[in-house]
């Protein structure tokens, strides 16, 4: 069999180049940011009505009832689906449309879509709308192309990922919309740089520590008991027991950074004790309660069962070992690690078209964070997912962010090419 001609799919392509750019600046341009959730709906319609254009079948979901969803925010996703003249399996590219806050520091207005040095800028340039531009532009010329495209196209932007995506592609999950046979292949285009494959994420467990004390004058503490002293011998045992140990457990998982192939813990914050009075005074008490909130990071090698009772049987060893020592444990937010395999199909035709399109060697990784792979993973059930797109990632919630055009021309090729590969691998 001759081998496939790409290149004047990758022309076609770079001659898109200032659609590409003007289509990441409009998108940038909506403020989405969440929390509240501003401008959903115009940048979910402004996907939705360029794509109906070409021919793609549109649905707007709104995830009534999800987390933040009001009337003055509602948690609006756009899904495009175009289907082939022959049956085959269907590609989809998953896009947030959420911001995060703008932050202070910027030189520049971060929706303006600030074009200048070869980079265009702004909140969402690289985290991720430039991925998202990237993505629509690809299929758009893929369809272009002519090449007779069997199975289906999809695309969607999808909302609330900044917030956990319960709102976005949890809900559309739960209700079919990430599942075989509907969908087969996932591409989300997170900013992981145009060289690297995402195969998948690190776990992750919030939780609160909360220990008792019982209140008493300030001026008599020894009639108390003081839960921050509690607080301080938890801190403690981490210092000497579960730091090193966590510190010593390693993963196979290409985590990026290399720093975060091993088990981790933020201490995210402590209350404790009685707020100062109205008039800056402290008030004077012994602390009954004093609060940690955790965020434990967990290996594909680790379990959540398994991260939970390793952090009980410290508590519970402290009851035994400290007089008064009382403590509560409270779940707030868990997610098992997502590993897909780098053999699989998309990982596969994804790194091949790097190859081609780049001409070097693609890089495995996984992300120290999580990203909605978790929830095409655990609820759609579907594990051939990775997360490919232009950008660096150390620059997703700074400000000046920003994504570079030839990454996004050059991420356009890939995940055309990868598309191609997966509709229709024989000819
Ligand atoms: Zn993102």
């Amino acid at each position: 069999m001759p081998e496939r001609d790409h290149s004047p799919l990758h022309r076609e392509i770079e001659s898109r180049e200032a659609d590409l750019v003007a289509l990441t600046r409009d998108l940038i341009r909506f403020p989405t940011i969440n929390p509240p959730g501003e401008a959903y709906r115009d940048c979910a319609e402004f996907i939705g009505k360029r794509l109906q254009a070409r021919g793609f079948r549109v649905d707007y979901v709104r995830a009534f009832g999800s987390p933040g969803d009001t009337e003055t925010h509602p948690r609006w996703n756009v899904v495009a689906r175009r289907t082939g003249l022959r049956p085959g399996p269907c590609v989809h590219f998953n896009s947030h449309i959420d911001v995060v806050q703008t932050g202070a520091g910027w030189s520049m207005d971060p929706f303006a879509g600030v074009v200048r040095d070869g980079k265009v800028y702004g909140r969402g340039a690289c985290d991720m709308k430039g991925g998202l531009a990237a993505s629509i532009v690809a299929i758009e010329a893929l369809i272009d192309s002519g090449a007779d495209l069997p199975g289906a196209l999809e695309l969607s932007g999808t909302v609330d990922e900044e917030s956990g995506g319960f709102g976005g592609v949890h809900y559309l999950a739960e209700r079919g919309w990430f599942s075989p046979p509907r969908v087969d292949h996932v591409i989300i285009p997170e900013p992981l740089n145009v060289d690297r494959v995402c195969i998948g994420h690190r776990g992750v467990w919030w939780a609160e520590i909360e220990t008792h004390g019982r209140i008493a004058h300030g001026s008599m503490p020894f009639l108390g008991d003081c839960a921050v002293r509690h607080m301080h011998a938890v801190i403690d045992r981490f210092e000497r027991d579960l730091y090193p140990r966590l510190a010593a457990r390693h993963t196979t998982m290409p985590v990026v950074p290399p720093g975060a192939r091993q088990s981790t813990l933020n201490i995210n914050s402590i209350h404790g004790g009685h707020a100062e009075i109205a008039t800056g005074f402290p008030a004077a008490c012994v602390p009954d309660s004093c609060r940690m909130i955790i965020d434990r990071r967990l290996l594909a090698e680790e379990s959540l069962d398994g991260v939970k009772a390793e952090l009980r049987a410290l508590l519970d060893q402290l009851s035994l070992e400290r007089e008064g020592f009382r403590y509560g444990l409270r779940d707030l937010f868990e997610v098992a690690p997502t590993l897909t395999d780098r053999d699989g199909p998309v990982a596969a035709a994804t790194a091949s078209a790097i190859r081609r399109v780049l001409g070097r060697e693609p890089e495995f990784i996984c992300s120290p964070g999580t990203y909605d792979q978790k929830h095409i993973d655990r609820i759609g059930k579907l594990k051939d997912c990775i997360a490919y797109g232009p950008g660096i990632l150390d620059l997703a919630h700074q400000p000046d962010e920003y994504v570079r055009i030839d990454d996004m021309v050059n991420a356009a090729k890939v995940m055309a090419t990868a598309a191609w590969g997966l509709l229709d691998p024989g000819s």
